[in-house]
């Protein structure tokens, strides 16, 4: 006799953002994890009495963005029972990403790197921030990407300005609606700010200090020759704008965008202006750039830097990877007051504040 199918009472949306967030967490590819968050964004608007009169009578494929896969899926949590693809993937998918870094991910209060679809991530922001919440942050910074980042959509001081907007109404609708409750949760204004050529940021000085946060990374001519690049990077490192060292080699070390050598810098002379300027530096969750390397990592530890573990994801389901810097944080002993995600939101904003105001 089979075993009867386990209740199931969340509904079809959670199912189906659950469904999401277990693939992209687990690096699937973007196509195969569209067709769940479209199928949620179809739904969620209408009244549930209609979703379940279409599951019954099978005229869900009717609707724009439900196809034969995602139909299912909804048909049978609307009977209350747990859809299938779901309990085959919460078996596949949805144990621990690594060994390690609990302790340290306990202590987070945060994430300072994520990317929405106003540049080249996958959601909207406030996706982005309705699972930054369901992980139990009490803060997510959006750092879509700067002008100069075309090939990322990156935006411009117009777009820019917009999007602060959206934030503060995003962050108005939570209250609203009881979501932040628990936390009291805060999107915060950010930005991931290339780093340019001679080490000048790529977004004006008035936009820059309209923001909670700044991460400022390398992210054109990596292979630039050692010593213009270590200037480079003090530059920007000594910019009082400059918050966060984003993935300081860019090194690439698996995935779907292959392989790519570290950039060469005097990496004492870099950490060490990270500390001069307060500055953190970035363990860049992300497992194909797992950056810095461990030498550099333990060279950053040594010199005395701050640090900040981020997922820089670019779909809500990535904001799971911090988990892997976390591992490697523990395995190097790094005490936790010194990442600056596990200190409150205050005293986060107060320290970003201080490095925008010398
Ligand atoms: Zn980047
Ligand atoms: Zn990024």
């Amino acid at each position: 006799m089979a075993a009867p199918t386990p209740a199931y009472a969340d509904g079809p949306v959670a199912a189906l953002r659950r469904i999401a967030f277990l693939l992209e967490r687990t690096r699937a590819e973007t196509y195969k994890v569209k067709a769940f968050r479209a199928a949620a964004a179809t739904i969620l608007p209408l009244d549930p009495e209609e979703v379940a009169t279409r599951a019954r009578e099978g005229t869900l494929r009717e609707l724009a963005g439900i196809g034969a896969s995602t139909a299912e899926v909804i048909a049978q949590a609307v009977e209350g029972r747990v859809p299938a693809r779901l309990a085959r993937l919460e078996e596949e998918a949805g144990g621990a990403l690594v060994d390690g870094g609990d302790g340290i991910r306990g202590a987070l209060r945060g994430d300072l790197h994520s990317h929405s679809d106003w540049s080249d991530g996958g959601s909207p922001i406030e996706e982005m921030a309705f699972t930054a919440i369901e992980l139990g942050h009490e803060y997510l910074v959006l750092t879509d990407h700067s002008p100069r980042l075309t090939v990322a959509n990156g935006l411009s001081v117009a777009r820019l300005r917009q999007q602060l907007e959206v934030v503060e109404a995003v962050n108005a609708h939570l209250v609203a609606a009881g979501s932040t409750a628990g936390t009291g949760f805060r999107l915060l204004k950010g930005i991931e700010v290339d780093i340019l050529d001679d080490g000048s940021l790529d977004q004006t000085d008035e936009m820059l200090s309209a923001l909670d946060v700044r991460v400022a990374s390398v992210h054109s001519k990596l292979a630039m020759d050692k010593d213009a690049m270590t200037r480079r990077m003090v530059n920007a490192v000594a910019n009082p704008f400059t918050n966060v060292l984003g993935h300081c080699t860019g090194r690439l070390v698996t995935g779907n965008r292959g392989i790519r050598a570290q950039s060469q810098f005097d990496a004492r002379r870099v950490f060490e202006a990270c500390v001069e300027h307060d500055v953190a530096v970035e363990i860049n969750a992300r497992p194909e750039r797992r950056d810095p390397p461990t030498r550099l990592l333990q060279l950053a530890i040594d010199v005395g830097c701050l640090f900040s573990i981020d997922s820089d994801a670019h779909a809500p389901g990535q904001l799971d990877f911090q988990v892997y810097g976390c591992a490697r944080a523990e395995e190097l002993g790094l005490d936790p007051d010194r990442i600056v995600n596990t200190w409150p939101a205050d005293r986060l904003l107060s320290w970003a504040s201080g490095g925008a105001g010398r």
